[in-house]
């Protein structure tokens, strides 16, 4: 018989209002550099006393969850979305009482990306940077995970065993 992962994680906004858990090992733990993700990170940095939400070379670190392994203990009424367009499929959800960015749902897909730096205590290591054709900067990118300048394969195959037919609906 399979164990039970009870690993469980809970991310908090800067004031401590908004609480989400986490249950179980992410199904990635991941940075992505894509400009969308840099976009709708500058959005929610613009925000009044916003917490920071990119990493100084424009990476965005996730801990993504199947949906059925996240929820929000306190604070859900605060969680306010915001999209890049009008019309894009994915929303970043930020807690508005300090407006911390909390997580991204990309609509068509079954899982949530949890911004990594609102978690406390001992986190699971990056296993990949994804589109870093968009990074920023010229200082070397780490090598403590494999580097990707679009989406790898092994990213999709991921997703695939983890029931998720689409990635990218865009
Ligand atoms: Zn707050």
């Amino acid at each position: 018989m399979a164990k039970v992962d009870q690993t469980t994680r809970v991310s908090s906004c800067n004031c401590g209002r908004v609480r989400c858990q986490a249950i179980g090992e992410p199904m990635l733990s991941a940075v992505c550099y894509c400009d969308d993700c840099q976009a709708g990170g500058r959005q929610i940095e613009g925000l009044p006393n916003a917490a920071r939400v990119l990493d100084v070379d424009g990476g965005t670190p996730y801990l993504s969850y199947r949906d059925d392994r996240f929820s929000c203990l306190s604070g859900a009424d605060l969680l306010v979305g915001y999209k890049i367009k009008a019309r894009a499929p994915t929303q970043r959800f930020v807690a508005s009482c300090c407006n911390s960015g909390m997580f991204l749902k990309f609509g068509p897909g079954h899982w949530v990306s949890a911004y990594r730096a609102r978690f406390e205590g001992d986190l699971p290591p990056i296993e990949m940077r994804t589109q870093t054709k968009y990074r920023l900067g010229d200082t070397e990118i780490p090598h403590d995970a494999p580097s990707y300048g679009r989406y790898p394969v092994k990213l999709v195959r991921k997703l695939l065993a983890s029931r998720i037919l689409m990635l990218i609906g865009r």
